[in-house]
């Protein structure tokens, strides 16, 4: 059992980080897998880069 707290990434908006249990929607597109999660700061879903 590993609990790794990888982060997503940074918000585009605020360059807040993203942790991984703020994932809103995550789909598999033709370029790739698409991550929408909740900005801790924005409150808003936004495309962690
Ligand atoms: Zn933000």
């Amino acid at each position: 059992m590993s609990t790794e707290s990888q982060l997503l990434g940074a918000c585009p908006e605020c360059g807040a980080a993203i942790p991984p249990g703020a994932v809103l929607v995550e789909y598999e597109r033709d370029d790739g897998p698409v991550v929408y999660a909740e900005c801790p700061e924005c409150v808003e879903p936004v495309h962690p880069s």
